[in-house]
């Protein structure tokens, strides 16, 4: 039986703050899962786990109908329970089906991603010291959204939403280490074979603005506003002029300041817009070639953080253990107390990080409890059951339900970056 304690991205970024390291993963606690927002993000890689790079209309028909069950069941696809009735939760699955649907369209006529060699498979190795031997104690777990083979050489695949455009994502996000780790863990898994790189497959889930969203502006008004093309892809425009009748009958009107025609007007956005399209602004498949330099860099730094981290949960585990026992007697206001009073023993030596408490554009999920430590806050939480708890293997694994299944997904997992005022998805 592995001695092994696993290590995830999820954990790495979670440690950003070592506050919310404390809270979360030291001490084990979690929001319940009834308080979890359906995010669009958490649909998607399912989305895209049951689509597996098919675009033919029986493949769409069926995942569109997964989407319905999992909406009419109000459960994600790892059998969390949403809340049921709030607003988010149909607007998580209408986005889901929406943007499901341009993607393929989007896809169907284009290169595909390659050979699939597995879609949704979680990859562990121990991690490496600087002998180059495994680790006895350390090990590092990730999700994979995918794997594919493209001419012989392994790529990995993430599959990713954003609500920011996707030059803007790819500039936050291209370089996070996540996608490195990846390509490692496949490198273990599949000794002798080349990895080649990373694909971000992504998704920008802002919806265009449907035809008939635009209205016949007056000419003058119109050509008065300043230069700019509508969140709309070309099809759209051109269905609006169309069924709108816009700009045609008046092919004569020339606005005196530009000499533009009103129907020039539309054509030239038109063409634009078609341009925009074509230059992978609503979907598109990042490629970030990877090196045996940046891999070798990667192995470095994950037996380093993989060590500090594992210390780290070693060193609380006590505390944790008392939560624990808490949780087991079924006493919540004992284990509020408890938490309230680990916090004001221990809570000062894991410091806050105020840079990371909207990381993802989404408020921490400890924000009032790291603010207070009070019985009132910590009652807000859970104790989240590890797998370590059950079998006594001693691996971590953050993803995966208790027997309860009660466990969420990792709030600070692998969402796209946001800009301020957008979501994440
Ligand atoms: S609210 Fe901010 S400082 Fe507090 S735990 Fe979360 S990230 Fe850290």
């Amino acid at each position: 039986m592995s001695t092994l304690r696993y290590i995830s991205d999820s954990q790495r970024t979670s440690a950003g703050c070592s506050q919310r390291w404390f809270l979360s993963y030291g001490l084990g606690l979690v929001r319940p899962a009834k308080d979890k927002k359906p995010y669009l993000g958490i649909l998607w890689s399912q989305i895209m786990h049951r689509l597996r790079d098919r675009y033919d209309d029986e493949t769409l028909d069926d995942v569109l109908a997964w989407i319905d069950r999992a909406e009419k069941e109000h459960l994600d696809s790892r059998g969390q329970h949403f809340l049921t009735g709030v607003e988010e939760t149909a607007e998580a699955f209408g986005e889901a089906r929406r943007l499901l649907k341009r993607y393929v369209r989007y896809w169907k006529d284009r290169p595909n991603l390659g050979t699939v060699i597995f879609s949704e498979r979680r990859l562990d190795s121990a991690v490496l010291t600087a002998n180059g031997h495994p680790s006895t104690k350390t090990g590092w777990l990730g999700y994979l959204d995918k794997l594919v083979e493209i001419n012989g050489d392994l790529w990995v695949v993430d599959h990713k939403s954003t609500s920011i455009p996707i030059a803007d994502w790819r500039e936050k996000n291209q370089d996070k280490p996540q996608g490195l780790t990846y390509a490692w863990l496949v490198r273990r898994a599949f000794p002798g074979r080349r990895v080649r790189g990373i694909i971000f497959d992504v998704a920008y889930t802002n919806q265009p603005r449907p035809w008939t969203s635009f209205e016949k502006i007056n000419t003058g008004k119109r050509l008065r506003k300043p230069q700019g093309i509508p969140h709309t892809t070309a099809d759209q425009w051109g269905r609006a002029i169309i069924k709108n009748g816009f700009g045609f009958h008046d092919t004569d009107k020339l606005d005196k300041g530009t000499g533009v025609t009103e129907a020039g007007f539309y054509i030239t956005v038109g063409k634009a817009l078609r341009r925009r399209d074509e230059r992978n602004f609503w979907f598109h498949r990042i490629e970030i070639p990877i090196t045996d330099e940046n891999l070798a860099r990667a192995e470095r730094e994950l037996y380093l953080e993989g060590t500090r981290i594992r210390l780290m949960r070693e060193r609380v585990a006590p505390l944790r253990a008392k939560i624990k026992q808490k949780h087991e007697e079924g006493n919540p206001s004992g284990m509020a107390q408890a938490v309230s009073e680990l916090c004001h023993k221990h809570g000062a030596e894991y410091p806050r990080n105020p840079s990371m408490c909207h990381q993802f554009n989404r408020k921490c999920d400890y924000a009032s409890l790291c603010k207070h430590w009070s019985p009132e806050a910590a009652g807000r939480y859970v104790y989240k059951t590890y797998r370590e708890d059950r079998n006594g293997d001693g691996a971590t694994d953050t993803n995966e339900p208790d027997d309860a299944g009660n466990v969420v997904a990792d709030s600070d997992g692998d969402d796209a970056t946001e800009a301020p005022g957008t979501r994440t998805e």
